[in-house]
């Protein structure tokens, strides 16, 4: 059975190039009816944080990302680690090493000046040292000295690594504590792991741990190393792009769906196709055709497919959500059909939730100022009269509803004798603040007779001031 797994250290909020990667991760194990299992990389204890192990929760919640197994902590591990690394001092695979700090700092220097790689030079490693009293011992793997590593990965190719190039690398700490390299390959092996899809900053690190896989009698398992997410300006994708945490993107009025779709797209491709549901990612995902260039994140393609999702998900979805945001930012507003409309209507026209939030605010809450070219073009003198007629009548109006409200915009046309548009429109600016409005008559019924009112003795007198 095919089985991913998805292993991030929990350091850092969950961040686009790790939630491509746990993307890939769980695509390929759906589609291969396989199995995803969720490790969180703690055992750096001094960088490891709860709030990050939250925040990788919550994204792969969000996302909608599930895992047949975990979460699993690997500082839930250590006493497994310890038997592995037993194992391998035993067997003559792995020996401690006294080394001291100064003796690798110096030994490192001369390197440098010779021009070559610095590497640890196996001092220790026929030496059979075994910790005496309380000096604690690092363990080194000892890493075979005669041919190579050769594996295919999905993305790269083959990739051939002599074994001359690999020095003895520490397993185990002086403290105890197993090293990154060991226990991403104890768990590899115990949890039965078949394709390990990750970032290519781990590339140089395969050849390595498939010596201690070898050593440990387990079978390697496939790679994919992903290339890594650029910013626009070709850079590594960092903070200074703008947001890299995912759940920025759901603060921002993201759509789960459209990240998903976004991420997807970004270094792995299905001829020209765009747009992508979950369903036909899983179909046509493979891991052979993720691109082996680094991608680079766009944040404008990143809204046009989220402007795509919030037009076409179901209306429910997105008046929940932004329900969710009025919420959220203290607004006051009523539910409803009324309410639906709305927002259905504007979803045509926003890029996100919060975008569109923005833009039905005046429903609920007074604005500040005058969409400025909607103000010039349709609060002038000539307004004044229109709306000194509708202030009138909408004034005395009992049934504050859109029939009514119809009712009385089209006496004033017929009682000034102009058309629609002179009255209408500047109605519309007056009580929106700007020229676009679902129709004006339902507009008016929803934000209501006091706020109308006001608003339209507020734009009168925005007219005379001028
Ligand atoms: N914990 C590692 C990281 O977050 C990933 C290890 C792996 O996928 O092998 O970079």
């Amino acid at each position: 059975m095919i089985k991913t797994r998805f292993a991030p250290s929990p350091t850092g909020v969950l961040h686009v190039g790790g939630a491509r990667t746990a993307l890939f991760c769980w695509l390929y194990s759906k589609k291969m009816g396989g199995k995803f299992v969720l490790r969180i990389e703690d055992t750096d204890l001094e960088r490891s944080t709860e709030a990050s192990v939250q925040a990788i929760l919550d994204g792969m919640d969000w996302l909608n990302l599930d895992y047949d197994e975990g979460p699993i902590f690997q500082t839930h591990r250590f006493d497994r680690y310890k038997t592995a690394i037993q194992q391998l001092v035993d067997q003559g695979d792995a020996y401690y090493c006294s080394c001291s700090k100064q003796r690798l700092e110096s030994l490192r220097e001369t390197q440098m000046a010779n021009k070559e790689k610095p590497r640890y030079d196996g001092c220790c490693r026929e030496l059979s040292l075994h910790p005496e009293g309380e000096k604690e011992l690092v363990i080194r793997f000892k890493n075979p000295q005669q041919g190579e590593v050769v594996f295919t990965d999905h993305v790269k190719g083959e990739i051939s690594v002599s074994n001359q190039e690999l020095d003895d690398l520490i397993i185990q700490r002086s403290d105890g504590s197993p090293t990154y390299n060991l226990s991403v390959i104890v768990d590899d092996m115990d949890m039965n792991i078949t394709h390990v899809v990750r970032g290519d900053d781990h590339v140089n690190n395969t050849p390595r741990q498939i010596n201690i896989l070898k050593a440990l009698g387990a079978k390697c398992p496939e790679y994919a190393h992903v290339p890594m997410i650029l910013g626009d300006d070709g850079k590594r994708l960092s903070k200074r792009h703008g947001a890299v945490s995912v759940m920025q993107y759901f603060d921002d009025g993201y759509l789960p769906e459209a990240i998903l779709n976004y991420l997807v797209r970004l270094g792995w491709s299905h001829g020209d196709q765009e747009l992508f549901s979950i369903e036909e990612m899983i179909e046509y995902f493979s891991l052979d055709d993720i691109n082996r260039s680094a991608s680079s994140f766009n944040t404008d393609k990143l809204k046009w497919i989220n402007q795509q999702y919030l037009m076409s998900l179901p209306l429910t979805n997105i008046v929940k959500l932004v329900e969710q945001r009025l919420v959220k930012i203290n607004v006051e507003h009523q539910s409803g059909s009324d309410f639906e409309n709305i927002v259905d209507l504007y979803r045509q026209r926003v890029s996100t939730v919060n975008e569109l939030a923005d833009s039905i605010l005046y429903y609920f809450q007074d604005f500040d100022e005058y969409d400025s070219k909607a103000a010039k073009k349709a609060l002038k003198s000539v307004a004044i009269e229109p709306l000194g007629l509708l202030l009138d009548k909408l004034s005395n109006l009992e049934f504050w509803e859109k029939g009514s409200i119809h009712q009385v915009i089209e006496e004033a046309t017929h009682e000034l004798d102009i058309n629609m548009g002179k009255v209408g429109q500047p109605l519309r600016v007056a009580v929106t603040g700007g020229s676009f409005s679902p129709p004006i008559d339902e507009t008016v019924a929803m934000i209501g007779k006091t706020r109308t009112i006001e608003r339209i003795s507020r734009a009168i007198d925005y007219i005379s001031s001028k």
